[in-house]
């Protein structure tokens, strides 16, 4: 299931390279693929303005209970954020706040056959949310959220492991369970 992800990601990638790629303006580069976002979030999309690349986070378990509309829908919504940090790189409101849902996103995923972009899933959260499963933010040197599930929690604890951000190479450090 993992591998088909991978794919759709890869083939989307494709297709902003070839519509944008003799631009000349930069090398796409394919993101990072990780199953670690924990919860009620199906996806994340980090992006490192500094060193131009990034990371996208899939929860396993939403995944697993909504796969084909996952897959079209969520992987392409955070392909969409990554294709966005590389063609404008950081968006700023005229207030200075994080732009992530505006016109450029909105675009983007028309452009990857998504007629009307969402910001949020409606997946039934009913199962991930009803079993309470215990969360941990962690956080690392470039400033991102990682939210890790109890399972890699403990792994980190008992066998004292170090992960590392896949963004930025700096372990990433326990900060608090997300209540
Ligand atoms: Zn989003
Ligand atoms: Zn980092």
């Amino acid at each position: 299931m993992k591998r088909i992800v991978e794919d759709r990601v890869l083939d989307l990638m494709v297709k902003y390279e070839s519509a944008v790629g003799d631009t000349g303006k930069f090398t796409p580069q394919i993101p990072d693929i990780i199953f670690e976002t924990v919860g009620r979030t199906a996806g994340w999309a980090r992006f490192n303005f500094y060193l131009g690349k990034g990371e996208l986070d899939f929860n396993v378990e939403l995944m697993t209970e909504n796969f084909g509309e996952f897959l079209k829908t969520t992987v392409t919504h955070e392909v969409a954020h990554h294709c966005v940090s590389l063609l404008n790189g950081r968006i700023l409101s005229k207030s200075g706040r994080n732009v992530s849902h505006g016109r450029q996103w909105k675009e983007m995923m028309r452009f990857f056959g998504i007629d009307e972009p969402k910001r949020c899933h409606s997946y039934d959260t009913f199962n991930v949310s009803s079993r309470k499963l215990r969360r941990f933010r962690y956080t690392c040197d470039c400033g991102f959220e990682h939210n890790l599930s109890i399972i890699i929690h403990n792994k980190i604890r008992k066998n004292k492991q170090t992960r590392v951000c896949n963004l930025c190479d700096s372990q990433i450090v326990f900060s608090h369970e997300i209540k």
